[in-house]
């Protein structure tokens, strides 16, 4: 079977091996669709600070079941999804229903080898079927998850002000489900096409542009009051810590990024505010469902999200130019 190997920042090679044995307790896949992330770019370019080369990277993944016990509630043919952070089940986060922030957290593509590979053996856990979504819609499921985790972590209320710092894929997470909640959403970003898209596509009360009258744009939409909700999906650390300005008093800042440094803030601005800091990492099962039963229901715009393709094989040569300036990726599939 072929793999896509990340050898070391900036080297992918494309590789024939046997197709893995299924051990018991797992779920043998024939990949489908493998979504390429944020986290995949910085795993290429070498910023991934976890990460330990070689590595098959691929953590948004579809596919279809191969081989799976028979008491799994699975059969081949059966088109699936998988959870990639693989979570042990039994440490304080596990225990008390929080897998997303397991201690021992293995996430497919990070901290093993991930989808960029023909078939994958995964525990039987974290496979489940993706029930009316085509096999495209399952590859995204999982980066819309993480707005859904964060949405419903900040809990979002009908009628609250929400802004959305960071246009990227996850930032328009976000900004779907604090819509579906009912809430008024703006967002703030540098990029001009990511606007446009959030305008066009995921109808956002208003996209503003950072630069020198940001914050009297936020001001003048909110009648000088700021956000009840702010989340943070930037990747930067400046942009984390200025963040902290826009939330109203009374108000909740949730940081769904992370960055290797210190988020600081000013302890009086941060008190007077009375303002509730949360951080937000992966998802769980319960928002994998909350994205599904959305996409069902027609409320995703997947296809506007998925903006390009390229097959497995093209992979080296293709993902590249994911990185090139001018380029207005939103959600790039692969076909394996
Ligand atoms: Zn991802
Ligand atoms: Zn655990």
């Amino acid at each position: 079977m072929l793999s896509v190997i990340c050898d070391s920042p900036g080297v992918l090679r494309a590789h024939q091996s046997d197709v893995p044995e299924r051990k018991t307790g797992e779920v043998l896949l024939r990949v489908s669709r493998v979504g390429i992330c944020g986290t995949d770019l910085h795993i290429f370019t070498g910023t991934q600070p976890y990460l330990q080369y070689p590595r098959v990277m691929g953590h948004e993944l579809s596919g279809v079941v191969v081989e799976a016990d028979g008491d799994s509630g699975l059969a081949p043919g059966d088109g699936v999804y998988v959870m990639p952070y693989l979570s042990c089940g039994t440490c304080v986060a596990c225990r008390r229903g929080k897998t997303n922030c397991c201690v021992n957290i293995k996430v497919l593509g990070v901290h093993r080898d991930g989808a960029m590979t023909e078939y994958l053996s995964v525990p039987a856990q974290f496979v489940h079927k993706a029930e009316g979504v085509s096999l495209d819609q399952a590859a995204m499921l999982e980066f819309l998850a993480i707005g859904a985790h964060a949405v419903r972590r900040a809990n979002v209320q009908a009628g609250q002000r929400v802004l959305v710092v960071g246009a990227g894929p996850i930032g328009m997470a976000a900004m779907i489900f604090a819509k579906l909640r009912g809430g008024n959403v703006v967002c703030l970003d540098t990029r001009a096409d990511r606007l446009a898209f959030c305008t066009a596509q995921l109808n956002v009360t208003a996209a503003v542009p950072v630069g020198p009258d940001d914050t009297a744009q936020l001001a003048s939409l909110t009648n000088g009051e700021f956000f009840d909700v702010v989340f943070d999906a930037t990747g930067n650390i400046d942009a984390m810590n200025r963040g902290f300005g826009f939330v109203a008093h009374g108000g909740t800042y949730t940081l769904i990024s992370i960055v290797p440094g210190q988020v600081t803030f000013s302890d009086p601005e941060f008190h007077k505010r009375e303002t509730t800091l949360l951080a937000s990492r992966n998802a769980t099962a319960a928002d994998f469902e909350t994205v599904l039963e959305a996409m069902r229901a027609g409320q995703i715009p997947d296809q506007a999200l998925n903006t390009h393709r390229m097959r497995l094989a093209d992979v080296p040569e293709d993902f590249p130019r994911l990185l090139e300036p001018g380029q207005t990726v939103v959600k790039a599939l692969i076909e394996c």
